[in-house]
């Protein structure tokens, strides 16, 4: 069996070679892997900012810097995972229904199909909604543990129903959510009305704004999260606007008084022991992201959610 693992940055420099998430491999060669990296390309669902289309890319140059080896978590994640870098799924930029989240949903199932996990790299917020049918169509209805400033329940943007602000409404309406075991966390700066949030949880959602996470403190909404989800299979879904500005600028619809960095990893890393059948890291858009900060933040979430993925497998005893 082929054991898919990044480059040895020991052996010849992270700058160098075609950039591929932490210089794995890049293939299509399910049957030995156990976790693919997979870009979605696509912001024809965003309704401010555009440029998301981009973030995969920058997402994988930033990646360059990431080691095997997480401290924090203790694990070395390719003793237990084969990890490649799929590449990107077909999309048609400026068609979102039907061409758009047909190709991403059909392009993500077989992923889904060999048992493998994918970690999805947007891409704006919309494509969330095609990665949940993939991850449905093979493992039912899951929990949904989603950080961001916004809940992207609303309804509908210019009467369109499939925007970046409607994945999670669309996603419940399809049923390919459990909202009884999901959680939204980190929602702030100004709404429309109450309704945004209360609509999120009318749908059954436990949606705690980031006010709520500061009263309560970290470890509390943590448990919360473990508690709600319990063993229900899981997908991660993880904008970078739930973190500030400050630490991620490049990003489409920013709200301030967010995490730092390091509070979104707390958040990220208390998930240990939760199944996750799929994850993404969403919403980087690197031409307003100087310095690569906020490429960086989501190659170090997604860093997380592959280390997530290789403790499970090693709790598994696998
Ligand atoms: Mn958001
Ligand atoms: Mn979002």
């Amino acid at each position: 069996m082929t054991h898919y693992e990044p480059a040895d940055s020991f052996e010849t420099p992270r700058f160098s070679d075609v950039r591929t998430f932490m210089r794995l491999p890049n293939t299509q060669d399910l049957q030995n892997a156990d976790a693919a990296i997979v870009g979605a390309p696509f912001d024809t669902g965003a309704t401010f900012r555009a440029g998301a289309r981009f973030g995969p890319e920058g997402i994988r140059s930033a990646s360059a810097l990431l080691r095997r080896y997480n401290p924090s978590l203790d694990v070395a994640i390719f003793d237990h995972l084969s990890v490649i870098d799929y590449g990107d799924v077909p999309l048609v930029p400026g068609y979102i229904e039907e061409e758009s989240y047909r190709r991403i949903e059909e392009g993500i199932k077989p992923i889904h199909r060999a048992g493998v996990t994918p970690i999805v790299l947007g891409g704006d917020h919309s494509i969330a909604l095609p990665a949940l049918r993939a991850a449905a169509a093979v493992h039912g209805p899951l929990a949904l543990v989603q950080f961001d400033s916004h809940p992207d329940t609303w309804d509908a943007y210019f009467g369109q129903n499939y925007t970046h602000g409607t994945p999670f409404r669309r996603a419940v309406e399809e049923g390919l959510l459990e909202p009884s075991r999901s959680m939204q966390v980190g929602m702030r700066g100004s709404i429309y009305d109450m309704n945004d949030w209360d609509d999120a949880r009318e749908m059954g959602f436990d949606l705690i704004p980031t006010d709520e996470v500061r009263e309560r403190g970290i470890p509390n909404v943590i448990d919360r999260i473990r508690e709600r989800v319990g063993d229900a299979k899981a997908y991660v879904s993880f904008d970078v606007d739930f973190v500030d500005p400050a630490f991620a600028p490049g990003t489409g619809t920013p709200e301030i008084g967010g995490f730092t960095s390091r509070e979104a990893q707390e958040f990220v890393r208390g998930l240990d022991g939760i199944g996750i059948a799929g994850c993404d890291v969403v919403e980087v858009y690197p031409s307003y992201d100087p310095a690569q900060i906020t490429a960086l933040l989501a190659a170090n979430i997604a860093h997380d959610f592959l280390s997530l993925i290789a403790l499970f497998k090693k709790g598994a005893g696998a």
